[in-house]
């Protein structure tokens, strides 16, 4: 206690009193130092540094700038980018893509494998494949078939459909085409076929059952298989995605039941089908300790598999190339502590030790990395529509007679210092309960408790500056921040566009692409525009674990402030769903030139029109019924023939536009 006693007054309800609340507006909340805030700070804060070399930066106007080339030349300013794209009638939220990160970032997985070939004197090649369902989108996977050619980059599919894609799409001689998932007869014959039209199809048997089937369609059709088999590991990834690998895991094959795959394939005199080795242990490692653990044991039945007389030639060693999502280079989930030449010296190393101690020829190193291809190559953009903030300012002081708790919560607010101030606030949080069981009680007027609520947020907002300034945070004031962080709404769906935001509360850095320069005032979390609660973003990249408020700069009336999703390319926008009907984003292929950039391709989102299809809604029916309803109407004088030309116009045109909302 702060030293007053506190007597419920009975009696007044005080519902006649006007209240003219003089507000006063509070000090910043963020201590504003009279130094002007730099874009140095803005980085450090941001950690852009961390997460976005070397595609993102921040410019001396403020602004992010995107490097698609890294550190190879060329750059342009994201947000005079997004203006222009504006021009053109795209409008936000806007996904754009990178097609010059693609080609970087498959340059860079393939230049960190021929490195460690080189470093280890490795007698053999590095052939990785692309995992279609990491992006499906038709333009992506083709010019990563295209980027891909000069080191022989293949495709990967874990599905029928995705094997239709692959085998339309790759034509790159000797590139490799792995067929993973689920198989039947008709997926395996396809796969074989294709081998006629000169694709190195690998078709990986992950079911003891695919075995039978893959024997009897190259008996068919009189063409040898090339098989492979995916092993259960011991070694397990952790977190998130660690279902993956273990004796229960979903897919692939236990010890046992390789050797009887072994044994089948024998029998059927098919063994020299047999030239891979595959696994994967999940998305997303963040320890390298696991990815080393993985490449020993695999290694280990790689070799034991030649010595049963399989025609071994491929080591698969799957995805799981992590992605540094928020910059700390650790071992946290949305980190990782390896960068990709360390991972590819430790799988290139460990095979080698392995080969070269049993006197065994070294095979084909082939890798499925999907997230740390695609992750980079494309942001998300999506602008502020308003905010929410608990308190805007301190009400005026009580009179006298008025209700005794809102003397009690003015006076404490008076006294908040830096020695009382975490007393103070369990005044303050005492007062307002007391505020809201007097109301309960009809004790209180609903003007009273407006006014208690006011001055408990006060309180909250002087002490919260106060304990922002403080080396350490006593617990309890902890979620103080939480409670006083503002709502900024914004146009966009989390569960269309971030969907394992929401699913398992992957992180993804989030920050303005504009106004760097200036110190961010606010501190909030972000509401979507779906009517669920849980469409929003309360989870953001930090150092040490996880921030549950952003620092966000305050709106200026008539201007536009627009936040940027990063690294959000893989499994994102397959996943995304209509939830509230909300449909695909408008999306841009953007490619450097000498003068500049080319747009390569417009992807426009889903019209109302085409979301209201799939879910079997006819937009000539819907039409038809407003304009019946609005003849009943017009006959029964209810509407004028003005506004039901108005009303169906604004319908009609709903129904091409954006789901979105714009401007
Ligand atoms: C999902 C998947 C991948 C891709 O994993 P990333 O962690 O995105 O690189 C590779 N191989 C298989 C079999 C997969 O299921």
């Amino acid at each position: 206690m702060v030293g007053q006693s506190v007597i419920v007054q009975v009696g007044d309800d005080g519902e006649g009193q006007s209240e003219t609340p003089t507000v006063q507006p509070l000090p910043t909340v963020v201590q504003s130092a009279s130094k002007r805030w730099t874009i140095e700070e803005s980085e450090e804060l941001y950690r852009i540094t961390g997460w976005g070399e070397p595609y993102f930066s921040i410019n001396a106007a403020g602004h992010i700038t995107v490097s698609p080339r890294g550190d190879r030349g060329g750059s342009l300013d994201l947000f005079e980018l997004v203006n222009a794209l504006k021009q053109r009638n795209l409008g936000l939220p806007l996904l754009i893509r990178f097609s010059d990160i693609l080609e970087d970032r498959i340059e860079r997985l393939n230049a960190a494998f021929n490195k460690a070939i080189a470093r280890y004197n490795y007698p053999g090649l590095y052939r990785g494949v692309f995992p279609v369902k990491c992006n499906q989108q038709r333009h992506l996977v083709e010019s990563l078939v295209r980027f891909g050619k000069p080191h022989q980059f293949g495709l990967e599919a874990g599905s029928k459909p995705e094997l239709m894609i692959a085998l339309a799409t790759l034509d790159t001689p000797g590139a490799l085409l792995i067929c993973n998932g689920y198989k039947d007869r008709e997926y395996i014959e396809t796969a074989i076929l294709a081998q006629r039209l000169g694709q190195t199809t690998i078709i990986v048997l992950e079911q003891l059952e695919e075995v039978a089937l893959a024997i009897e369609a190259g008996h068919k059709l009189g063409i040898k298989p090339v098989l492979g088999v995916r092993a259960k590991l011991n070694s397990k990834g952790i977190g998130r995605w660690g279902g993956s690998a273990g004796d229960r895991a979903k897919f692939g094959l236990t010890i046992p039941e390789i050797l009887t795959a072994v044994e089948q394939l024998q029998a059927a005199n098919m063994l020299d089908c047999l030239q891979l080795l595959h696994y994967h242990i999940g998305s997303q490692i963040s320890d390298i300790s696991v990815i080393k653990d993985a490449i020993s044991e695999a290694s280990q039945i790689y070799v034991e598999l030649v010595n049963l007389g399989a025609n071994m030639r491929y080591l698969d060693v799957g995805g799981g190339l992590g992605v540094d999502y928020d910059g700390s280079k650790t071992n946290f989930y949305a980190s990782k502590n390896y960068n990709i030449q360390n991972y590819a010296n430790d799988v290139v190393a460990e095979v080698k030790d392995v080969c070269t101690a049993r006197k065994l020829p070294v095979p084909t190193l082939v890798s499925e990395s999907g997230r740390a291809i695609a992750a980079h190559q494309s942001i998300l953009v999506f602008d502020v529509l308003g905010t929410s903030e608990v308190s805007t300012g301190v009400p005026a002081p009580p009179q006298e007679g008025e209700n005794l708790i809102i003397h009690n919560l003015y006076e404490t607010f008076q006294s908040i210092n830096e020695e009382n101030y975490q007393e103070a606030y369990h005044d303050a949080v005492q007062f307002k309960e007391r505020a809201i069981n007097a109301f309960s009680l009809g004790y209180a007027s609903l003007t009273e408790r407006a006014k208690a609520e006011r001055f408990y947020w006060a309180c909250c907002q002087k002490i919260l500056a106060i304990a922002r300034r403080q080396e350490y945070v006593p617990d309890d004031l902890e979620d103080l921040e939480k409670i006083m962080a503002s709502i900024y709404y914004i146009n966009l769906s989390v569960f269309q566009s971030a969907p394992d935001s929401w699913a398992i509360d992957q992180l993804f850095p989030i920050m303005p692409i504009h106004r760097l320069d200036e110190e961010p005032t606010c501190r909030a979390t972000l509401a979507d525009l779906t009517c669920d609660s849980d469409g929003k973003i309360a989870h953001f990249i930090d150092l040490r674990d996880v921030k549950s408020v952003l620092e966000l700069h305050a709106l200026k009336a008539g201007e536009p402030y627009y936040l940027g999703m990063f690294l959000n390319g893989a499994y994102q926008e397959i996943m995304g769903n209509l939830h509230n009907l909300f449909g695909d984003t408008n999306a841009v292929h953007i490619s450097l030139t000498p003068e500049g950039y080319r747009i390569n391709h417009v992807v426009k989102g889903d019209t109302m029109r085409e979301v209201l299809g799939y879910v079997q809604y006819d937009a000539e029916d819907l039409v038809e019924s407003i304009r019946q309803q609005s003849e009943h109407a017009l006959q029964e004088k209810r509407i004028t023939l003005e506004e039901s030309q108005l009303l169906l116009g604004n319908y009609e045109r709903s129904l091409s536009g954006y789901t979105y909302l714009t401007a």
